[in-house]
């Protein structure tokens, strides 16, 4: 059955291409019976009909850079996504840890069987040694700069100093003279010729910590890995992997690069371009939806011009082998516009706890209020009135705050005309006492007898305003209608601003 993983470091954020990858990862299933791609079949399909799994592993080996609190947002971004996993963190699975530092027994236990096989030995330079090594080569013009110093040691002195704990690190017997090729799925063939560009190189440090291809390497083997989607810049750590992997005498899987996503300028997409990580756009209000299908979208077409899809049309029409292998730019602009695409088809029960989530983000609503019919009802017409002009969730919330904004005289005065105003502001005198809506006529009448100030009217007069003769105007009318002080400002303020 098919096995695919996705691999994250946990060293920052979810980025925008970590989660293309794992979109890929979980979209694409290679047939292990023929060898090719089938690729019509998604994660949850590969569930059902070929058994196929979804691995999440995560790749902390670099202790100083790795935190939980970095894995911890990876997941939630993924799960935000909708891209679960079958094994990993959090669900386990029969190849657990899927944590490479809690698999520190396996790397030793791989390292002993590749000594045991004659593929790798111990390593007794010291960093002096080394680093002399290092400036010999360079001078040298050569790729390698260690140059087997113990591949073909003495037994018994090497016996002697392990028995005499002399630090050591442990090596790769790189073959000589061996050609590595792999068939890649996206950048098709390459290969290396691993001698002169390799040479042996470290499987353990001196401190027993394992280095990052050959944890890679014994985990793709151990678990079973059938296929490995990632980013290109991994590309010629293959050749370490592949070297591995054929002397554990494992099969080795398929692999397929993708290219890298530029931002507007065409360099690689990094922070300075704007939001790059997954939690950003779902900060910004953008639906996982619309990131999903912006993602699959990005390298990668089904060879008609559709660029709306839904997940399960996604499902059917995914497929690895039209994957481009030239980089692919992130267009915030179609990403914005995909986002009311998806936003505008969105049905009330999905959009309502959406909007009452940003709502609240954004001010619109405190913590206290919550369920009363009241709130409900203004979230539902909020929400609805907003939907048909938004292309993100916070536009819905940036709309209903300057339609909140608008001054309510205005709003009461045209709601014969203006449906959705009246409705909202009907809605929100719901909130405050009984006498609003006829204290905002009375406010109404009295601006029409022009007993407001002067620069009510006109904006040219609004730089000379002065706030106390709107204080004084409407204490005049306070005092007309018998409303008491603590009656007077509030309502007064949300009959004119709204707010
Ligand atoms: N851990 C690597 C990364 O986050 C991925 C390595 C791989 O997929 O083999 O870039």
């Amino acid at each position: 059955s098919p096995r695919m993983r996705f691999a994250p470091s946990p060293t920052g954020s979810l980025h925008v291409g970590g989660a293309r990858t794992a979109l890929r990862v979980s979209s694409v299933v290679f047939s292990p019976v023929s060898g090719t791609c089938c690729g019509r079949y998604n994660w949850l399909v590969a569930r059902q009909e070929q058994n196929g799994k979804f691995l999440l592993r995560i790749e902390d080996t670099d202790l100083a850079r790795s935190t939980r609190e970095s894995e911890e947002s990876m997941l939630a971004d993924l799960e935000w996504l909708g891209l679960d996993w079958d094994e990993g963190p959090g669900v386990g699975g029969p190849c657990g840890s899927y944590r490479q530092s809690e698999r520190s027994h396996i790397y030793k236990e791989a390292t002993d069987f590749l000594v045991r096989a004659g593929h790798a030995y111990p390593c007794f330079c010291t960093e002096e040694e080394l680093e002399t090594k290092r400036i010999a080569a360079k001078m040298a013009g050569s790729q390698v700069a260690y140059d087997g110093t113990w591949r073909g040691a003495d037994a018994d002195e090497v016996q002697r100093l392990l028995e005499s704990n002399t630090p050591h690190t442990y090596r790769f017997r790189t073959p000589k003279g061996k050609i590595v090729r792999v068939d890649d799925r996206v950048r098709g063939h390459v290969e290396w010729d691993v001698q002169a560009t390799i040479g042996d190189f470290i499987l353990l440090r001196s401190n027993g910590v394992p280095v990052y291809n050959f944890c890679v390497a014994v985990d793709d083997a151990l678990m079973g890995v059938t296929t490995v989607v990632r980013a290109e810049e991994h590309l010629t750590n293959t050749v370490r992997q592949l070297l591995v992997l054929e002397a554990l005498g494992f099969k080795e899987p398929s692999y397929a690069h993708a290219s890298l996503i530029l931002g507007s300028d065409k360099s690689k997409l990094s922070k300075r371009h704007g939001a790059t990580s997954c939690g950003q756009f779902r900060e910004r209000g953008y639906l996982p939806d619309a990131m999903i299908n912006y993602l699959a979208l990005l390298g990668w077409n089904d060879g008609t011009d559709k660029e709306v899809y839904s997940r399960e049309e996604l499902i059917k029409s995914f497929d690895l082998s039209r994957v481009t292998a030239s980089p692919a730019m992130f267009d915030d602009a179609k990403l914005r516009w995909l986002n009311g695409q998806h936003l505008r088809s969105m049905s009330l029960k999905r959009l309502l706890p959406l909007a009452r989530e940003h709502f609240k983000a954004g001010g619109l609503l405190d913590d206290a209020e919550t369920n009363s019919a009241a709130v409900n009802d203004f979230i539902k017409i909020a929400a609805t009135s907003t939907q048909p002009k938004a292309e993100l969730v916070t536009d819905m919330v940036d709309l209903t705050r300057s339609t909140l904004a608008y001054p309510l005289l205005e709003t009461v005065k045209i709601q014969d005309c203006n449906e959705e105003a009246s409705v909202l502001a009907k809605t929100v005198t719901k909130v405050l006492d009984d006498d609003f809506i006829s204290f905002s006529k009375a406010l109404i009448d009295s601006y029409d007898a022009r007993e407001a100030p002067p620069f009510c009217y006109d904006a040219a007069l609004a730089a000379d305003a002065n706030p106390s003769s709107v204080l004084e105007w409407l204490e005049a009318l306070g005092g007309r209608l018998g409303r008491s002080k603590k009656n007077l400002l509030m309502p007064a303020r949300i009959a004119l601003t709204g707010k």
